[in-house]
């Protein structure tokens, strides 16, 4: 299957930055209220068009703006302006070792939880776990070699005992702070979404996880931009 336009979705600049280059993506004025952090870089890959939206940073705080609450709002402004047929959310991840996870290893989600809405009313409970399918997504990569699992979303970096139950209950092998948010997103207006992580650290490990993360954070973002590459030769031509 071909897409005629890929969208993007990264929320750090670590990330984003060896995908721009590789993919050669040049920055183009964004179509969204100039108030917003997000940033846009286009480019092509054969006849199809590709856009990166990075979710750009605090004004305040002088960091990515990561998390769902960005996630949300790049996920809706692309959708909407951008029109694509296709979304890609890559980024890193936390990596479950009981369920086979390393540092390093690239996954293709199949499933998108929140492991931080916890709402025991009936129907909410639900609502608040999310299970996202995102098998339209996954079936488009057929060739390129990934790791395969479900992805647990919530915004903090660390976790609560509650967390983790959950993360377990549901054999989720990534951790991150997006991927649920842009599964509801892409849900809404009906467009596949594929989502790849490459994993920085170990939640179920023994070291700080920020410690961790700011070691690996430049080989994992490479390894990511290799498949992500690998992805879209696969989809675009
Ligand atoms: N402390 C970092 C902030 C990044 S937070 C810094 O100083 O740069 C982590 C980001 O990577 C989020 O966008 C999230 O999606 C992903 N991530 C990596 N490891 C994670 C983990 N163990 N739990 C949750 N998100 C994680």
């Amino acid at each position: 299957m071909s897409f005629s336009h890929t969208v993007l979705l990264v929320a750090m600049r670590a990330e984003a930055e060896p995908l721009i280059g590789e993919l050669r993506l040049k920055k183009s004025r964004s179509p969204w209220a100039p108030h917003l952090p997000m940033k846009l870089f286009q480019g092509k890959r054969g006849r199809s068009k590709i856009s990166l939206v990075l979710f750009g940073k605090d004004a305040d705080h002088g960091i990515d703006v990561i998390g769902t609450q960005a996630a949300t709002i790049a996920a809706t402004i692309a959708l909407d302006k951008l029109k694509p047929s296709l979304l890609l959310n890559a980024g890193t991840a936390g990596g479950m070792q009981q369920f086979g996870a390393q540092i390093g290893d690239v996954y293709l989600a199949t499933k998108a939880i929140y492991h931080d809405r916890r709402i025991p009313i009936p129907g909410f409970d639900h609502y608040g776990r999310g299970n996202y399918d995102l098998k339209k997504g996954h079936v488009l990569v057929k060739k390129t070699a990934l790791k395969k699992g479900t992805v647990s979303t919530g915004n903090s970096l660390d976790y609560v005992t509650r967390d983790l139950e959950i993360i377990q209950e549901h054999e989720a092998v990534m951790k991150d702070m997006e991927a649920a948010a842009i599964a509801w997103v892409a849900r809404l207006y009906k467009v596949p979404l594929i989502v790849i992580k490459s994993i920085t650290d170990i939640v179920d490990g023994g070291r700080p996880t920020h410690e961790e993360f700011l070691e690996n954070l430049a080989t994992a973002s490479q390894n990511l931009q290799k498949k992500v590459v690998e992805i879209l030769s696969e989809i675009t031509h």
